[in-house]
């Protein structure tokens, strides 16, 4: 398998006076990607990557602003590295989400240890910003979100794995109130479908034989006249593929026709990740989240219309501003109801600047909050088992991913379809292999099986 995109390029390229960059990645997928493109850039214009802070000249932090906690730890992290005594110059630059949302305080708070600062539309002026900085010695900036930037002419510098993301879409127009993503990554804008397709060959050549097609809000891709169902088509008829996955599926425009793609394309995984975030419907109109409870269950019995055994994940948010009680049991009333494979349960925890900031006082008391994750952590930890126990007896396809487990070092790990963990015993298979595993035991997070054949040797 290819390590990357540019392996061999980098060190032809070596100047007697380059530096070396560090990046640390906080956050989503989408982050992650990001990370890929800024290393690529950066390649380009003569920087080294390295593995450790230690060894950096340059220390880029690709930020998250989620969740609040995440920006105070970005900031700790910020002065903890300020004072790594590395024997070298080092400057420090601010990536990511952190850069929009907060742009006021980290432009105008000069004690702040930053020397440059790029939002995640600005990453093609990233040397330029660290050259300027070096130059003029004041801290540089460019936040501005852009209607049209989607890096489609840069080639991600990926690190080694079975699976490879692929952004085909930026930004995000839903204004969801708890929502901070349309501030800081700005106005929704699809790649074209040829640009996707071409990405998704280069990683075929490269031995690659999963992606996971990316975006905030991918049903509403839209590029010319071809919707995300067309894309997926045509993503599957790139030789080599094996396995095509989405996130993430907003459930206000999820048509027929991309179900139909999903049931019956071979090569997209039967999973939907499909965020409910409540199940009541008057918090479900105050998050703007533009269906009712109602909407939402019909629409998974039609996704169990078109494939019965469809894997279905969610993302929960619990203690939503003047949720009562009455209104937390229709959340748990959904999850009864569908009985996701999984869910992320969070507690609803004020984001600035977003609309429910603004409009909504955060009135449910943390302990309150508390007592409801935990009732519907340990109503989904029942469910998740139940499901993950109807598989053992069953065989599944499963890809390698990798040849270690967090508990051991003699089992391996990898993905079924549904994207269920599977731990297997080692053998003669490696990371990217395709084997047939039966399932012989289940816990509520992970599959375990044993080896019946190997699918793939690459
Ligand atoms: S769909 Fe809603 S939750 Fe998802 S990124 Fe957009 S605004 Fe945020």
């Amino acid at each position: 398998m290819c390590r990357v995109l540019y392996s061999g390029e980098q060190e032809a390229k070596l100047k007697p006076n380059t530096m070396n960059v560090y990046i640390e990645t906080y956050g989503c997928q989408m982050n992650e990607y990001d990370s890929e493109i800024v290393k690529s850039l950066l390649l380009e214009n003569d920087y080294i990557l390295v593995d450790n802070p230690e060894q950096a000249d340059i220390i880029l932090l690709n930020t998250c602003s989620v969740r609040e906690h995440a920006s105070r730890k970005v900031i700790a992290r910020v002065h903890a590295l300020r004072h790594l005594n590395n024997g070298r110059q080092k400057k420090i630059g601010l990536l990511g989400c952190m850069p929009t949302n907060y742009r006021r305080e980290l432009i105008n708070d000069k004690k702040l240890p930053i020397d440059f600062i790029a939002g995640p539309d600005s990453y093609k002026r990233l040397a330029s910003l660290i050259d300027e900085h070096i130059d003029s010695g004041k801290r540089t900036f460019d936040i501005r979100l852009s209607r049209s930037e989607t890096y489609s002419d840069v080639h991600p510098f990926r690190a080694q794995g079975v699976n490879a993301w692929i952004a085909v879409m930026r930004g995000c127009d839903n204004y969801c109130t708890f929502c901070v993503v349309p501030y800081t990554r700005g106005r929704e804008r699809s790649r074209s479908v040829e640009s996707i397709v071409n990405e998704a060959r280069r990683l075929a050549k490269c031995g690659y034989k999963q992606v996971t097609l990316l975006g905030q809000n991918v049903n509403s891709y839209q590029h010319s006249e071809h919707d995300f169902g067309y894309l997926l088509d045509k993503v599957s008829e790139v030789d080599g593929l094996e396995r095509i996955r989405f996130t993430s599926p907003h459930p206000k425009d999820f048509p027929r026709s991309l179900l139909r793609v999903v049931a019956e394309n071979d090569k997209v995984c039967k999973h939907i990740h499909l965020p409910l975030q409540a199940g009541n419907t008057r918090i479900l109109d105050m998050m703007n989240r533009t269906y009712s409870k109602e909407e939402f269950l019909d629409l998974v019995h039609e996704i169990r219309d078109f494939y019965p055994d469809m894997v279905l994940s969610t993302d929960i948010i619990v203690g939503f501003p003047t949720e009562t009680e009455t209104e937390f049991d229709d959340t748990v009333d959904v999850v009864a109801h569908v009985a996701f494979d999984s869910a992320f349960i969070f507690k609803y925890s004020e984001r600035k600047g977003t609309i429910a900031a603004r409009k909504y006082p955060d009135d449910v008391p943390e302990a309150i909050k508390t007592e409801r994750i935990v009732r519907l952590n340990e109503l989904q930890k029942e469910i998740s088992l139940k499901k993950n126990k109807a598989h053992i007896g069953q065989e599944h396809k499963v890809l390698i991913e990798s040849m270690t487990t967090k508990k051991s070092h003699t089992d391996v790990q990898g993905r079924n379809d549904g994207n269920k963990l599977v731990i297997l015993p080692g053998g003669d298979y490696c990371t990217g292999d395709f084997v047939r595993a039966k399932i012989v035991d289940a816990s509520a997070h992970v599959l375990k099986g044993i080896v019946t054949s190997v699918v793939h040797a690459v």
